[in-house]
């Protein structure tokens, strides 16, 4: 007899997809990965070095629940040098990757019953995450042409007494979009008026095309005090296998997280640590070269995608995704229950590209692909999505 949770709770739709490819690539077959948001990249051997170092000297016993300090060090001189956040090691908690620290974050901060706000579409885990810790998800309508943004009046209306969290994610996963100083003021305002927490999931706030990137916690004391930043090293030093993330927030709510976190896992994994560790100290030029051959990236990829007859897209300004519109095709595809489900998995099984249906985004009319993969591999997995919707549209 499983958990009732269950019985409401989806796999992870990236994780599921991409695992399925890697059994395909496996059995020989040629497909073309467009679906995970995983770096190409490699763990910078300065980093590497840091933990081959630290098993040298058999730094390999229990350490501090919070992670450790030198670490933790080294990111509040981070947020302070590049964020302009301003932290103390003891308001740093590290968890294993950046999905650890957001059930972390909701398991200090919900009771059952709870709700947590999600501005649609929305990154897959969201949902499952809050339903899992037996909170509520209230997903709230955005407009396309706000790029998918959540203003202070969507947010007001969604605001009920139950709720206590707002997710924001910025730059946005699945869509690109970035929010600007005043958009996120604006949803502080909201958010200090009703005591609503927000988590600030800044993940891929190194990977931006735009000038002038926020972090909500810098905005205010008041937003400093009522915000969750969470991030990590999966996205912009590749490190995707090695799980390292982490927590900004109040002392309290450091706290509480630590507390939690000691009977679950004790602590992040030590050699991983201390690779994240020799990662901000020395890799500062790798994440600026990753960093470019994203831009150069995703200036070809709106080119190609401006090429493509029947679709729109959402203007990436940041992450390494492009959330694109099928809604007019959509309107000549035969499906059964969800567009994007069956587009996706016909897309793979006839032109062996893998894409994310955008309804595990809570938007049917879409799919999201990644362009963390070689330029050959996401021209030619567009290409083949250009002839796929030619034959679908005559
Ligand atoms: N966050 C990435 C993505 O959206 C990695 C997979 C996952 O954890 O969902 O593709």
């Amino acid at each position: 007899m499983l958990s009732k949770k269950l019985e409401s709770l989806t796999p992870s739709v990236t994780v599921g997809i991409s695992s399925k490819v890697k059994e395909m690539q496996k059995n020989g077959m040629d497909v073309i990965n467009l679906s995970i948001g995983e770096p190409d990249f490699t763990v910078p051997e300065k980093a590497k070095a840091y933990g081959i170092d630290s098993l040298n000297r058999d730094c390999t016993k229990y350490d501090l629940v919070a992670g450790i300090l030198p670490l933790r060090e080294e990111i509040c001189k981070k947020l302070e040098r590049e964020n302009n956040c301003h932290y103390t090691p003891d308001e740093i908690v590290l968890a294993s990757g950046a999905k650890d620290c957001i059930t972390n974050a909701l398991l200090a901060i919900t009771d059952p019953g709870d709700e947590v706000i999600l501005p649609k579409p929305y990154w897959v885990s969201y949902p499952e995450t809050v339903k899992i810790v037996g909170a509520v998800p209230v997903f709230l309508d955005t407009k396309a042409e706000n790029g998918f943004k959540a203003t202070k009046e969507e947010l007001e209306s969604a605001i009920t007494p139950k709720t206590k969290m707002i997710v924001i994610t910025n730059p946005s996963n699945p869509t690109g979009s970035v929010y600007t100083r005043e958009e996120l003021e604006a949803i502080v305002d909201v958010c200090a008026k009703h005591d609503v927490y927000i988590l600030a999931d800044e993940i891929y706030e190194r990977i931006c095309y735009v000038d002038g990137y926020t972090s909500i916690a810098s905005i205010s004391e008041k937003a400093k005090d009522i915000t969750i930043t969470v991030n990590g090293f999966a996205k912009s030093l590749a490190m995707t296998g090695l799980r390292v993330g982490y927590t900004a927030t109040n002392k309290e709510l450091a706290k509480a997280m630590g507390s939690i976190q000691g009977h679950i896992v004790s602590h992040p994994n030590v050699t991983a640590q201390y690779i994240a560790y020799g990662a901000l100290l020395e890799c500062e030029q790798d994440i600026k070269d990753m960093v470019a051959t994203y831009t150069k990236r995703r200036n070809l990829i709106i080119e190609k995608m401006d090429a493509i007859e029947n679709i729109g897209y959402v203007k990436p300004d940041g992450a390494f995704y492009a959330f694109i519109d099928l809604s007019k095709v959509a309107g000549k595809f035969e499906y059964k229950d969800s567009f994007s489900v069956e587009f996706s998995d016909k897309f793979l099984d006839e032109y062996k590209v893998a894409v994310v249906p955008g309804m595990g985004f809570g938007l049917d009319n879409y799919i999201r692909i990644s362009y963390a993969c070689s330029e050959g591999e996401f021209t030619e997995g567009l290409d083949r999505l250009a002839k796929f919707i030619d034959t679908i549209m005559k």
